[in-house]
């Protein structure tokens, strides 16, 4: 593998960001005036301290989303609908700026970010046009008597958690939907990388978002203070996306207020290919499905299980593409990995890599950590791994792709449901019949079928089993942020 000398060409300059809270339209220290380290995971430099939000911080935003909910929520549609396509297009007019930020904070190749801020900025369009078309019904009552009327109303103020692997996309996912509906919110983002939502709020505020419609904290106590807004019963919506250890805390936390949840957590994707599938399209696949975000993606391919026909071609395959691959720091042009967001994330997928090793796991290349500055590991590709290795039942979120073969469809469709999860699987099959008779059979809430991307602003996204509860993106995503009112009717 290659690896890019860094050299001093940044066209972002961090220290125009602002880096305070943002609560009722106005930038503010914390409370108790403690700050947060932002480190760049490319050189592990510090880019930036932001401001460390307490509880008392975090009922300010509460009390500032409350003050604003009524008048958002009876603002026109249309009025919504301009201030989110807006949004879009000041979004598409920094790209270029916000990719590089994004490499900085998150350390993602600048090829992924450019790749992300458009994914992100797609959402305030899909939700500007979906903003005008929140329809009702009506209904006659079987019986005959009267009508049965059913409209959307917003859910009220809503609490948006969000983590740091997609910190653009995260927040717009749900902030676009959000808005659209006429809820006022608070962003709660990853304080890994926070300045990326910072740099969104003044994109909304500059397109016209009124104060107090959404709020940012920041914390490095995000416990205590998440659990402090579910407990104000002023707060009914909570839509979190990060790990399924933390959504199952935060379920308990939003059951005494009984408020109203959207979960997006993680997953463990398998990835299928038949004998008879196009093995180049299938290889180009793998490597989006693993390695676009450097595998830091709840949609990354986990587990790649391979017709044993076609076993060794696409693993030697698969091995030198990822052996080919540029890495450097994310944010220079030629990188094509950068390294992971931080140290444990590197030293958890070392970890997971030397467990299937000592099972007797062997590498067609990769296996150890980059020796240099940065979180970085090398891209890595497993064979004979041992069925109870880690890295099969687990995240790996890293540059690591472990292939075991199978036999038959009944076989590896039973491989692909033995787990907890169930956010994505991916088949790759020349036979259309087989692929959608697969798809149907595997547990998973969405199924690439001879693709290596699923993500859409205009495709439900979501898991079953354990990887998540409801859908953001496509008109499912702003009915998350909205109460069905039935009305019975005489006329
Ligand atoms: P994380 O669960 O550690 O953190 C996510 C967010 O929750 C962050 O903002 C964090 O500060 C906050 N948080 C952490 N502990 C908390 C607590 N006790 N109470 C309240 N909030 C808390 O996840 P992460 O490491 O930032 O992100 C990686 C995980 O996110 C992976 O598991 C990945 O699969 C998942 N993810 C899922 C999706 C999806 O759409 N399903 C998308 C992206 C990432």
């Amino acid at each position: 593998m290659n690896v890019v000398t860094p050299i001093a060409s940044r066209t972002v300059d961090v220290s125009t960001i602002p880096t305070d809270l943002f609560i009722a339209g106005a930038w503010r220290a914390s409370a108790s005036g403690q700050r947060i380290e932002v480190i760049n995971p490319s050189t592990e430099e510090l880019l930036a301290t932001i401001a460390d939000a307490s509880v008392e911080d975090g009922l300010a935003a509460v009390d500032a989303a409350a003050a604003a909910a009524r008048g958002w929520a009876a603002t026109a549609p249309r009025q919504r609908a301009q201030i989110l396509l807006r949004a879009f297009e000041l979004m598409i007019e920094k790209a270029d700026w916000l990719a590089e930020l994004i490499s900085l904070e998150n350390g993602k190749a600048l090829a992924d970010a450019m790749g992300e801020v458009k994914y992100a900025a797609e959402f305030f369009r899909w939700y500007a046009e979906e903003a005008v078309r929140i329809q009702g019904d009506i209904s006659m009552a079987p019986g005959g008597g009267n009508r049965i009327l059913v409209q959307y109303q917003p859910v009220g103020v809503s609490v948006l958690v969000t983590p740091w692997n997609f910190p653009a996309a995260m927040a717009t996912r749900k902030i676009a939907p959000a808005l659209a509906a006429g809820c006022s919110c608070i962003l709660k983002p990853a304080s890994e990388t926070p300045l990326t939502a910072f740099a969104l709020v003044e994109i909304l505020c500059a397109a016209g978002v009124p104060a107090g419609v959404v709020n940012v904290v920041t914390t490095s106590q995000p416990g205590p203070l998440i659990s402090a807004m579910l407990h104000d019963s002023r707060v009914r919506k909570l839509s979190f996306t990060g790990s399924t250890a933390v959504g199952r805390l935060l379920l308990r936390e939003a059951s005494d207020c009984v408020i109203n949840c959207s979960m997006e957590l993680g997953g463990n994707a398998p990835f299928l290919v038949f004998d008879d599938a196009d093995l180049d399209a299938a290889v180009d696949g793998a490597m989006i499905a693993k390695m676009r975000n450097g595998g830091e993606a709840c949609t990354a391919a986990n587990r790649f299980y391979i017709q044993r026909g076609i076993f060794h071609a696409f693993a030697h395959k698969l091995a030198a593409k990822m052996a080919a691959m540029q890495l450097g720091d994310g944010w220079l042009a030629s990188t094509a990995c950068g390294p992971l967001v931080n140290e444990k994330s590197r030293d958890k997928v070392a970890a997971f890599v030397d467990d299937a090793m000592a099972r007797g796991a062997k590498a067609l290349t990769g296996g150890k950590p980059l020796d240099r500055k940065g979180y970085f590991y090398e891209p890595t590709v497993l064979i004979d791994v041992a069925p109870d290795s880690k890295l099969l039942h687990d995240e790996i979120f890293g540059p690591v792709a472990a292939l075991v073969p199978f036999d038959s469809e009944d076989d590896v469709i039973e491989l692909s449901n033995a787990s907890e999860y169930g956010l994505v699987c991916y088949v790759y099959t020349r036979d259309l019949a087989k692929g959608l008779r697969v798809s149907e059979r595997l547990d998973s809430g969405m199924v690439a079928l001879n693709r290596g991307l699923v993500s859409d602003p205009a495709a439900p996204f979501g898991g079953t089993k354990q990887s998540g509860i409801g859908r953001e993106g496509a008109h499912h995503g702003l009915l998350e942020f909205t109460e069905a009112k039935y009305i019975a009717t005489n006329w």
